[in-house]
């Protein structure tokens, strides 16, 4: 039943019903709110929304806030740290309205803040304001606007930091301070040595291009000194990268970081704020191991982890716990999203059926190629497949010379395929597979066209071969009988989808089932919800797609909270500087012309300016 996995990577938000359906539970342990995603599909349908359909389910954000949080409550509690945790949501990982304005009400109960790392995103995390106690740490390069904004957030009443990223930045919040009249509550982002794994972890080790190396730091508290302001640094932040697997990485980092927090707090500055930054990862393939897709702790280990880690040196030093600051992002938000799209079609790598007795006058290229599909055994299996390739590649070289006619081509390469897929068979039949006929099954899988696109909505799948969990979220009773990669629908042959989660690794192709005629077929790309949405292109022209948003209550009652209209035709041509009723207007012209010229009729035109018109209000997608 669980082919795809979805018990190991789901973290009790996914699982398939006895129907054999993927069904959401939004908190874990109220089995009794779960609903099925088909059942989902129909109402978002019945609602006249066309596939694709990235679904939001806002409770499962709210979860996941939850349990940062009572995570960290449960490791302070058995550790007995005497400090507080606070988490704080990097804006960057999902800026959507929606996402923000979320975190910022559900997150009110645990002062859970934010984290921007650019002026927008300041203005944006300013504009939720509410809760004196819920911090806001400025990242990011900053210019005077930038400056301002946070000073007067702090003026204001709020804990809200500037983290010096650049020496030069200082001098620059002082200079403002000064001017606005308020004590600054500065940071610093420090550059540690130690470095993480994994896919997004550049922003670790000495050659990060983001913070303070020591001597630099030295100079900031001798600068803060000198103009005795000291007690406004307050706080010491690092990030490490996104998505750290193992357990080690975070581990040696807070040690490396308390350090120097140590160190500041033994000039004379107050601290009182560690920010660790984000890293939290997702096991995005449910292996629970160091492998780059996933993580090799829970988010009780990691909360205890850091938490005793904090507290051994603190109390080494005799130095006072520390408010341990997190910028979880990608796991606070990643769970809560998932594309769901139908397949349009499915190509297939079968062999034509040919009559094995082939013509007299065929070249001798082709009677090789019966004779090595004669000649097969399961003894003979790598002989046969070199043979095919040699004969395969000699019948295209004569192609090329004109000794060989289409037809004559054609029929080779049907034998060819034939003899290739009855290796495929007879290959699983061998004990010891050699290496070169193992791959075989990926090399012939289907390709089942999807409709989305990759570059819009799983940006990180093209860009840096990061994996997501995808599988059909229905007929999971049925034993799927083919393998298949995904195409999308943009006409680039990187917009595909051929690398799966698997427990030992990637998978290069995806058990899929047939598609029955008069009936949809869908499938999910789960755990998108972090990073994929903005970083997202209009490859080809494909926009943004319809979103909806449920929430399950605690009656088990289902609100489709939001719905938002995917991009037009109209809006995405507008983002590239057309302007769509201009274009009708000369598209107009030139059917008035067309009528002149005597191929169409005025009758004509009104259904063809009909077609332009539906087609620039249209969905982006293919629609049915
Ligand atoms: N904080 C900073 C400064 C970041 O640059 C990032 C993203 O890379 C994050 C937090 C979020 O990291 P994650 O999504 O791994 O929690």
């Amino acid at each position: 039943l669980d082919l795809y996995g979805v018990r190991n990577w789901g973290a009790g938000y996914f699982d398939i019903s006895q129907d054999g359906e993927v069904i959401i539970t939004p908190i874990p342990d109220r089995k009794d709110l779960s609903i099925s995603i088909p059942r989902l599909i129909e109402g978002i349908r019945a609602r006249g929304k066309e596939m694709p359909v990235l679904l939001r389910i806002e409770n499962i954000l709210d979860s996941q806030i939850s349990c940062l949080h009572n995570a960290f409550s449960l490791a302070i509690a058995n550790a007995g740290y005497k400090g507080n945790f606070r988490g704080v949501y990097p804006i960057k990982v999902n800026q959507q309205k929606q996402v923000v304005e979320e975190v910022t009400s559900f997150g009110a109960r645990y002062h859970h803040g934010l984290e921007a790392g650019s002026k927008a995103e300041l203005i944006a995390a300013l504009s939720f304001l509410k809760d004196p106690e819920a911090c806001i740490i400025c990242n990011g390069y900053k210019d005077e606007e930038f400056v301002d904004l946070a000073l007067w957030a702090c003026k204001m009443g709020f804990p809200c930091f500037l983290v010096v990223e650049m020496p030069g930045e200082l001098e620059l919040i002082l200079e403002r301070a000064a001017i606005i009249d308020v004590r600054p509550r500065v940071g610093i982002r420090i550059k540690l040595a130690s470095k993480a794994g994994g896919h997004w972890t550049e922003s670790g080790g000495d050659r990060s291009i983001f913070g303070l190396d020591t001597t630099q730091v030295v100079a900031l508290v001798d600068r803060l000194r000198e103009v005795e302001m000291l007690d406004c640094l307050q706080l010491l932040h690092y990030h490490l990268g996104s998505q750290i697997p193992n357990i080690r990485d975070i581990r040696n980092a807070v040690l490396e970081a308390c350090r120097i927090y140590v160190g500041l707090i033994s000039e004379g500055a107050p601290m009182g704020y560690l920010d660790l930054g984000g890293g939290l990862a997702v096991d995005y393939d449910g292996s629970h191991t160091n492998f780059s897709n996933s993580r090799n702790y829970s988010i009780d280990e990691y909360c205890a982890d850091i938490v005793e880690t904090v507290m051994g040196v603190m109390d080494e030093e005799e130095l006072p716990h520390p408010t341990i600051i997190t910028e979880s992002g990608r796991a606070t938000v990643a769970y809560y999203s998932v594309l769901l799209f139908n397949i349009l079609d499915v190509s297939r790598l079968e062999p034509q059926p040919f009559l094995s007795d082939i013509p007299e006058d065929a070249p001798d290229v082709i009677v090789n190629l019966v004779d090595v599909l004669h000649s097969l055994t399961l003894r003979n299996l790598q002989e046969c497949f070199n043979d095919a390739i040699y004969y395969r590649d000699e019948l295209r070289q004569r192609f090329q010379h004109g000794a060989v006619t289409l037809r004559e081509r054609s029929l080779g390469e049907t034998i060819f395929w034939h003899i290739i897929h009855t290796i495929a068979q007879d290959v699983k039949k061998l004990k010891r597979i050699p290496p070169e006929l193992s791959e075989l099954d990926d090399a012939l899988a289907d390709i089942y066209y999807g409709n989305l696109s990759v570059f819009q909505s799983l940006p990180d799948a093209w860009a840096i071969d990061h994996i997501f969990p995808i599988m059909p979220i229905h007929r999971l009773l049925e034993k799927p009988t083919r393998n298949a990669v995904i195409a999308d629908i943009t006409c680039d042959c990187d917009g595909k989808l051929d690398s799966f989660i698997d427990i030992q690794g990637v998978r290069r192709s995806l058990p899929l089932h047939e598609l029955r005629p008069d009936e949809e077929y869908y499938l999910g790309a789960f755990l998108v919800g972090a990073y994929q949405e903005t970083l997202g292109d209009l490859h080809n022209l494909f926009g943004d797609t319809n979103v909806v948003s449920v929430r399950i209550r605690e009656d088990g009652t289902l609100d489709y909270v939001k719905e938002m209209e995917g991009d037009s035709v109209a809006d995405v041509l507008s983002y590239v500087e057309y302007n769509p009723k201009a274009m009708a207007e000369r598209f107009r012209h030139t059917a008035e012309m067309a009528i002149k010229a005597g191929f169409i009729s005025v009758e004509d035109r009104y259904k063809v300016m009909k077609a332009y018109e539906t087609g620039l209000l249209g969905y982006t997608y293919y629609e049915r």
